[in-house]
């Protein structure tokens, strides 16, 4: 008997694709905003339960496009398991292009999920906002019925398709063995991804950075299930080579997980990094002075240190920061993506990139 699934108003039905919609912020002028919910269902009893989500930041397209492309009811005749798909988490956002909901006032939404009393001693801050407790709600479907989590995104204006990988933490040594565990879960869950992996900021700055309270972050860490957060390519525009690549991989995962059948299917027409070694997110080179960018790399060029990777000018044209005006990086890496506009002020960031990193990625707190 296949345990039933609810989110909202959407209830699993063997077989079947069913919709529904699930409340989220009461709204001044009546009604209430809602997430759209997709619960598509195996004919065949039992199987996991796989979240994907999208969309959180409301300029980040590329999730609605794979969600749109997967969770069709040709899914049906060869799913088991249980696919519970938000193509959006924002649509206020959505609707009007902004990273976050116009009633969210600037905070960013992805920061906004539970965090567990075990890992942080932060005082709870006593005003939440209403989405802060919608979120609330629905995270606690998550925890009561996912098995893995996906939430999809974009990075930057332009990027190549990666996996952020989030640290399981824990604060009790007794706890270690299971932490691990579940970060080996994890690993497995990207190996059938396919894509580059890219590591989270190490323990701390994570924490600071409230990034234990992403979507990822929470069900990872509060919820203790294998969670993982996909950037598929630039925001503000649907990259049709990247959505059709991440679509792609997320079958295969589903594939590991018992949900399809067959062999893993190829994954084209994007790079792919598995250097032996494990990657790590880092923002670099910085505008060394205010400047007019023009990149001479891509999205998943490979740098070594020394190598050119912008061309920096005033707003006549003229070189700045060094006599050829060619800003060159000092780490080795990958070009990730780039970040928005032309105009840089001294010590922005001019790429994303990943660079060799720690393979700790299971750490006390
Ligand atoms: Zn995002």
């Amino acid at each position: 008997m296949m345990a039933p699934v609810q989110v909202g108003t959407a209830h699993s039905q063997p077989g079947k694709l069913v919709y529904g919609r699930f409340e989220t912020v009461a709204l001044p002028t009546g009604e209430s905003d809602y997430l759209p919910v997709i619960i598509a269902q195996g004919q065949a009893g039992g199987g996991p339960v796989l979240w994907l989500t999208a969309s959180i930041h409301g300029n980040e397209y590329d999730g609605v496009a794979v969600i749109h492309r997967l969770v069709t009811p040709d899914l049906l005749p060869n799913l088991t398991g249980t696919v519970v798909a938000i193509p959006t988490l924002n649509p206020a956002g959505l609707r009007t292009g902004q990273r976050s909901p116009y009633y969210l006032r600037g905070k960013d939404p992805n920061r906004l999920f539970p965090t567990s009393p075990n890992l942080t001693r932060s005082p709870r801050v006593p005003y939440q906002p209403a989405l802060e407790l919608a979120y609330a709600r629905l995270f606690e479907r998550i925890d009561a019925t996912a098995d893995y989590l996906l939430d999809l995104h974009d990075y930057g204006i332009r990027a190549m398709p990666f996996v952020f990988r989030d640290p399981v933490l824990y604060r009790e040594a007794r706890d270690r063995p299971r932490a691990e565990k579940l970060q080996h879960t994890v690993g497995e869950m990207l190996d059938a991804l396919g894509l580059t992996v890219v590591n989270e900021y190490p323990s701390a700055e994570y924490l600071k950075l409230n990034l234990h309270r992403t979507v990822s972050g929470a069900t990872l860490n509060a919820a203790r299930i294998p969670a993982a957060t996909i950037e598929i390519g630039g925001q503000h525009a649907f990259n049709g080579a990247n959505i059709t690549a991440v679509t792609s991989s997320i079958r295969n995962m589903m594939r590991w997980g018992g949900m399809l059948p067959g062999p893993p299917e190829p994954v084209e027409h994007i790079p792919i990094f598995r250097p032996g070694y494990p990657l790590q997110r880092t923002t670099h080179p910085r505008a060394p002075t205010a400047c007019i960018v023009q990149h001479v790399v891509q999205p998943g060029d490979q740098v070594q240190a020394g190598d050119p990777v912008a061309h920096l000018a005033d707003i006549y044209g003229r070189p700045v920061g060094t006599p050829d005006g060619l800003l060159r990086t000092e780490q080795a890496g990958i070009v990730l993506g780039f970040f928005p506009g032309i105009a840089f002020y001294p010590n922005d960031s001019i790429l994303g990139m990943a660079v060799r990193g720690t393979d700790n990625m299971v750490i006390r707190v």
